[in-house]
């Protein structure tokens, strides 16, 4: 953070005052208008733009996953598609400078890889739009005769049309029409009649035809969910979430969930025909997915975390959060939930390996933040537990929140102090430190001590569960890969692994679907298999690929030595 001293920061503040008055006096509006109209009966959409300043091309502002060339209309008795680079542009015909433009859509439905869908459809046709998907980036414009704030806008305001419908974003319910001016990675607008399930702090709409006893659970615990952590945080947020729930594809023969989160909302879908029957299981992990974005209201939106290499504190606590709200509300129970963390714990175990933690980010293991941040929350709950039974690892968010009131953000040393003040020692902080920023540790020796003097024993064990055999059947795939290509690339489905061709690899040159190694199956006997491989690899031997006959696929030399198979730790609460 910059330090600006008292009297500078005054003079910055008149000059920024002075600055408003100068564009208030030139009473010019500089903002890009979107008007964006819905139309209900043909479930399409005409979006309308409206530049303060011409120009001869426009381009949009994210680079988003689908064609829009395909989906969006023209006029193209004006206008035509173009290309700067890989920079999608629309022009006028004649080259002509315009400020107005046109165009129109049908609702886009389909999921896009690694980008936010651009619509989502609830059951009685009312519908979500990404808002920035249609956002305009501005153009330079160094004359100044022509734009005299050298571009040509300066912020967006959105105008939504829905006849007859309600539009609700962002916490507020509006009829027939809506404005918003654009922030950050924008939102999602829904058009349509459902009535909202509104509390103080929060709105749903959840989709009607919601199989009825995932509906009575809906009701029953979104609102109650978001009144937990406010309570449990001292918190009350300052902005009211969001939370859009659909049911799609419902003659599918599957249940499966997706969803994603922006800032203020949460968006869910449920999809398949097995979610009418009451399914725990599914509710619960959609319910933890909810939860755990929740979660980050608080420890994400309405305080900022100073540094991504210490993300064990937000995405670990965001799970701690949402598994102990589960607990709470008889979701699942203490036998549950403790295998929920013992399942991070081991996946933290097996995913890092000399790296500190803070490298996770560059390494690409982000996951580890997750799971390791978890048991370090675990730890940390359970340590306070021991020292006052009132209290929890959410009195060390409470205390974060309360100190940094003012500037809203938070950073880890403020984790660590106020985790040594309420275990009354700073043994685990020092710990936990010691974990996240040191490399070359015993990472199973160093977790274990966590637990000592709380409830929990820790054991190591060579007696692993299924998830954990899998684990280590698809590392021999990955390690062969990565020794003879530098690369890596297969799938692996409910039975085998499918691998598929790397240029310029011998070993990996043909597509494979791998059940076997030398006789052991990859996932059912994983570790086996991964034990006799590595003793393979120590005598520079090599492994036989198999399809599911057992027949030989292709031979594989081991070309260096290969890590041991880790014990599996398994976490025994001395209560239960
Ligand atoms: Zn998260």
């Amino acid at each position: 953070m910059e330090r600006i001293t008292m009297p500078l920061l005054k003079l910055l503040s008149y000059m920024l005052l002075f600055l408003s008055y100068q564009s208030l006096a030139s009473d010019t509006d500089f903002r890009l208008h979107i008007h964006v109209h819905h139309q209900q009966q043909s479930d399409s959409w005409k979006v309308q733009y409206v530049l303060p300043v011409a120009v001869d091309h426009i381009a949009f502002q994210r680079q988003s996953n689908f064609d829009r060339r395909k989906l969006y209309k023209l006029d193209e008795s004006k206008f035509k598609w173009d290309k700067a680079g890989n920079v999608l542009l629309i022009r006028s015909i004649d080259g002509s400078k315009f400020n107005s433009l046109e165009l129109t859509f049908s609702s886009y439905y389909d999921h896009i890889q690694k980008d936010y869908t651009h619509n989502l459809r609830y059951s009685d046709g009312s519908v979500l739009l990404y808002t920035n998907h249609i956002a305009l980036g501005a153009n330079i414009i160094e004359d100044k005769s022509i734009s005299p704030i050298g571009a040509s806008f300066h912020g967006t305001q959105f105008h939504f049309y829905g006849p007859k419908q309600n539009i609700i974003f962002l916490g507020n319910v509006f009829s027939e029409k809506a404005q918003w001016d654009l922030q950050g990675e924008g939102t999602y607008v829904y058009f349509g009649n459902i009535v909202p399930i509104e509390t103080d702090n929060m709105i749903a709409i959840v989709d009607p035809i919601l199989p009825k006893w995932a509906w009575k659970n809906t009701q029953k615990y979104f609102p109650k969910l978001f009144d937990y952590y406010e309570k449990k945080t001292g918190q009350s947020l300052n902005f009211k979430p969001v939370v859009f729930f659909n049911y799609g594809e419902i003659d599918g023969d599957y249940s499966n969930y997706s969803g994603g989160t922006l800032d203020g909302l949460v968006q869910l879908t449920i999809n398949g025909k097995r979610w009418k029957k009451e399914n725990e299981e599914q509710f619960n992990m959609l319910f933890h997915f909810l939860a755990h974005e929740a979660a980050h209201f608080w420890n994400g939106q309405m305080f900022a975390f100073e540094d991504q290499k210490h993300s064990w504190m937000h995405e670990g606590g965001a799970d701690t959060f949402a598994n102990i709200a589960m607990l709470e509300f008889n979701l699942i129970n203490a036998t549950q939930m403790m295998k929920k963390f013992e399942d991070s714990t081991n996946s933290c175990l097996l995913n890092k390996n000399n790296e500190s933690l803070e490298q996770a980010a560059e390494l690409w293991l982000y996951r580890n933040y997750y799971t390791c941040g978890a048991t370090m929350a675990l730890a940390s709950h359970l340590a306070i537990k021991a020292k006052n039974p009132n209290k929890s690892v959410f009195d060390v968010w409470k205390n974060i929140f309360n100190k940094n009131i003012k500037s809203r953000v938070y950073n880890q040393q403020d984790y660590f102090n106020e985790l040594s003040q309420l275990t009354g020692s700073n043994l685990l902080s020092n710990a936990l430190e010691k974990f996240s920023s040191h490399s070359d540790i015993d990472n199973h020796a160093e977790v274990s001590s966590w637990f000592e003097q709380t409830e929990i024993t820790s054991e190591l064990s060579f007696n692993y569960p299924s998830s954990v055999k899998r684990h280590w059947g698809k590392k021999i795939i990955y390690d062969l890969m990565e020794m003879h290509c530098g690369r890596v690339s297969y799938s692996s489905y409910d039975d085998y692994i499918k691998t598929y061709p790397l240029d310029k690899c011998k070993a990996f040159e043909h597509s494979a679907e791998i059940q076997y190694v030398n006789g052991f199956d990859i996932f059912l006997k994983g570790v086996d298999a991964y034990n006799l491989f590595r003793e393979k690899c120590d005598q520079k031997g090599s492994v036989s690929l198999q399809d599911k006959e057992k027949i030989n696929i292709v031979e594989v030399e081991c070309l260096r030595e290969v890590q041991r198979v880790k014990p599996y730790m398994r976490l025994k609460s001395n209560l239960l």
